[in-house]
């Protein structure tokens, strides 16, 4: 007779029900540990003798099925999922650089990159070095003979420069280096860094490549031969994600082709109606034939050129609040990626911690609007825009 009372039932492990058939939707595994057999099989587990899951920080189902679908869009050897795109390009740096090292630096990289990868290295040893990497002569007088890793984006945040992904591999591999690609604003879709000669993407999974703005996550991809840190620096450093956001990036994945060929043409649009229109000084778009990185951007991105546009408004930020104020359908939201079209403010927002006088060096002024395109129909997206136009 077992003497169990009602308040030792459901504390019990559950099992699952036996199941002859697969469900069509993913379970999320919430579990942040599993069942192990026997002390002999714990051990291989953990040792990665044995394929199987221990504890969730060190891996689990929802990541693997994500960091699989990634890495099958990079042509990626190996993959893997982190909390956010900070934890990869944290995973990136904690994986491939030591005490000593030098990390040549993008001068256009999104603020807590370009933080995370000067001052916040400096304090483990490690010294980075700003360069403007679309300048290829610059970026390779700034070598010295500890360099280990260049860092820059696709598509650079927020004037959409687009520097050469293989010159720069093969400047980087000629001075015994790696590159290392933030291709966040491009994702798979436009552009593959690895096919072109990188060593190492990171992606900010949060953005356009889950979509729908209710996730944080990162991804970290590359070659074989990057590889040996990364799952001891995801692990010790705590870097892992969430299961029930990989479940929704996955998902978010699904349709990641569609949303960037609407947004991508939404944004082509949107670019040509702001270079006609008086109120608006300069229009950032890679696909106008005046932008300087135009022919490269054809040749790299594949004949589209994403889902960001940047303009600047003549009347500073006078003009800028009106326009955010009266283009009441465009949330200000200083993220980008959502299926709506958002726009953020990069002097109050990504580009705050700049001096006025950086902020001019590098073409943004106090009137300068970073556009995040979504799928609406493109006469939506226009008509938001006039609204906004009309207020400034
Ligand atoms: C947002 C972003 C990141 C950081 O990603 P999180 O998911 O917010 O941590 C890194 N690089 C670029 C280009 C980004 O836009």
């Amino acid at each position: 007779m077992s003497s169990e009372k009602l308040d030792d039932i459901c504390p019990r492990l559950d099992v699952l029900p036996p199941q002859p058939t697969q469900p069509a939707s993913p379970p999320i595994y919430a579990a942040s540990v599993y069942r192990c057999d026997s002390p002999e099989q714990a051990e291989k587990l953990l040792a990665g003798e044995l394929p199987g899951y221990v504890y969730s920080r060190d891996g689990h189902p929802n990541a693997d099925l994500l960091s699989g679908k990634c890495r099958e869009l990079h042509g990626a050897a190996r993959a893997v999922v982190c909390g956010s795109g900070m934890a990869a390009l944290a995973a990136a740096a904690l994986s491939q650089l030591a005490a000593g090292d030098h990390v040549l630096v993008s001068n256009q990289l999104y603020g807590r990159s370009s933080q995370l990868l000067t001052s916040e290295i400096a304090r483990l040893g490690i010294s980075g070095t700003l360069v403007d990497t679309c300048d290829l002569t610059a970026t390779e007088a700034a070598f010295t003979a500890a360099t280990r890793l260049v860092v820059v984006e696709t598509i650079t945040n927020p004037l959409l420069r687009v520097p050469d992904l293989a010159a720069l591999a093969e400047l980087t591999h000629a001075q015994g280096a790696r590159l290392l690609v933030d291709n966040t604003f491009a994702s798979p879709i436009l552009c593959r860094p690895l096919q072109l000669g990188a060593d190492l993407v990171v992606e900010s999974l949060t953005k356009i490549m889950s979509g729908h703005s209710d996730v944080l996550l990162g991804l970290l991809c590359g070659r074989d031969d990057c590889w040996g840190r990364v799952p001891l620096v995801l692990s010790a450093w705590g870097l892992s994600s969430s299961p029930f956001d990989c479940w929704l990036a996955a998902r978010g994945l699904g349709t990641l082709a569609l949303r960037i060929e609407r947004a991508a043409a939404n944004a082509l649009a949107a670019a040509r109606f702001l270079a006609t229109r008086g109120q608006v000084n300069r229009v950032h778009y890679p696909g106008l034939p005046a932008h300087p990185d135009h022919h490269l951007a054809r040749r790299q991105l594949g004949g589209r050129f994403g889902h960001m546009v940047t303009f600047t408004l003549a009347g500073g930020r006078p003009a800028a609040q009106r326009f955010i104020a009266a283009a009441r359908r465009i949330a200000f939201c200083p993220s980008l990626g959502d299926l709506s079209t958002t726009l953020s403010h990069p002097a109050s927002t990504s580009h705050r911690a700049l001096s006025p006088e950086s902020r001019e060096a590098q073409g943004i002024d106090e009137g300068t609007i970073r556009l995040s395109v979504g799928i609406e129909s493109a006469e939506a997206v226009l008509e938001a825009l006039g609204e906004g136009l009309a207020g400034v």
